[in-house]
Formats: C-alpha cells, structure tokens, sequence
C-alpha cells in the first residue's frame, strides 16, 4: 500500500494523518501465522523545517505457541514505527533514513519489517513457565509429575542450571 508523498515533501501540506489496518495474516513466523486480526498504524506522517518524518504506532495480537510448554498464547504488541523519509539519498551516510522513491512511500510493507524487528526471539506463556518434563511430557506449569522423583538429586542441579 502506497502513499502519495509528492505534496508532503513539496510543503503544499504538512502532514499526513495515518488511521490504517493492514492484513498480514499470510505472514509467518516461527512456522505459524499469528497475526490472526489485523494491525492497526496510527501516527502521521509530517514535514516540519523540511524534514519529512513518519511517527506511527502499530499496535496489534499475535496468536503464538509458548516455546516452553507450546500453549498457545496471544501477545498484546505496540512497536513504534519512525523514520525519517527522503526522497533521495543526499549523501552516503543515510543508512537510517527511508528512501521514499517517486516520493511514495510503502507503508505497509515498512510496517512489517519493523514488527519482524520488533519481535522477541522467544514467545513464553509466562516468564515463569515451567515448560514440559522431559520424560514424560507433563505440563509442569500444572503441578509436578510422576517421574519428578526418580531424578537423581545431582541431575536435578544440572537441570536446573540448564533451565538458566
Ligand atoms: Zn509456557
Ligand atoms: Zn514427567
């Protein structure tokens, strides 16, 4: 989805309001599609003293598997989507800058490369999360099971030290 910055950029207006919903329930992540609502970006786009900057935010559910204990869990997310916009690269160290080509910017696309950013590299149901016994399966996070205690004490420190 693109947006038309070419009046942006020229100061005949200074801002952009963004009030959008994208659909990235194709997307994947870890192997599942969690985006299973959509994503909301609210900000605006605006040119102040000529600098063109996107303030947005994108709030949105992601429909994940604990890593732990493969619960399913839905993470409640708000990832900042800024960038300073140009129309063209005005020297070679712009890195951090978007480069709005034809002064149209994708926005959605954009949008997705923060979230992909912003995610954690794990999803935990809880930080605490007790994960699943080794032998026999059992959620741990509903109490020990049967096989807790024919671990040898000593193993149960090394396991420990693992869990860390
Ligand atoms: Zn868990
Ligand atoms: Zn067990």
């Amino acid at each position: 989805m693109f947006i038309e910055l070419e009046n942006l950029f020229n100061g005949g207006i200074t801002e952009i309001p963004l009030d959008l919903q994208f659909d990235f329930s194709e997307e994947e992540v870890d192997g599942v599609f969690p985006f299973t609502t959509p994503v909301c970006l609210k900000g605006e786009i605006t040119n102040v003293a000529e600098i063109v900057s996107l303030k947005a935010v994108a709030t949105f559910s992601l429909d994940v598997y604990c890593s732990r204990c493969a619960e399913g869990v839905t993470y409640d997310m708000e990832v900042p989507i800024e960038h300073i916009l140009v129309s063209e690269l005005q020297n070679d160290e712009t890195d951090e800058f978007i480069i709005a080509e034809n002064m149209k910017l994708d926005i959605k696309q954009l949008t997705l490369e923060d979230i992909y950013f912003a995610l954690p590299s794990k999803f935990l149901c809880d930080d605490d999360c007790k994960g699943l016994c080794p032998k026999c399966g059992a959620n741990l996070n509903d109490g020990p099971c049967e096989c807790k205690k024919d671990i040898d004490p000593r193993f149960e420190v090394l396991l420990g030290l693992l869990d860390e």
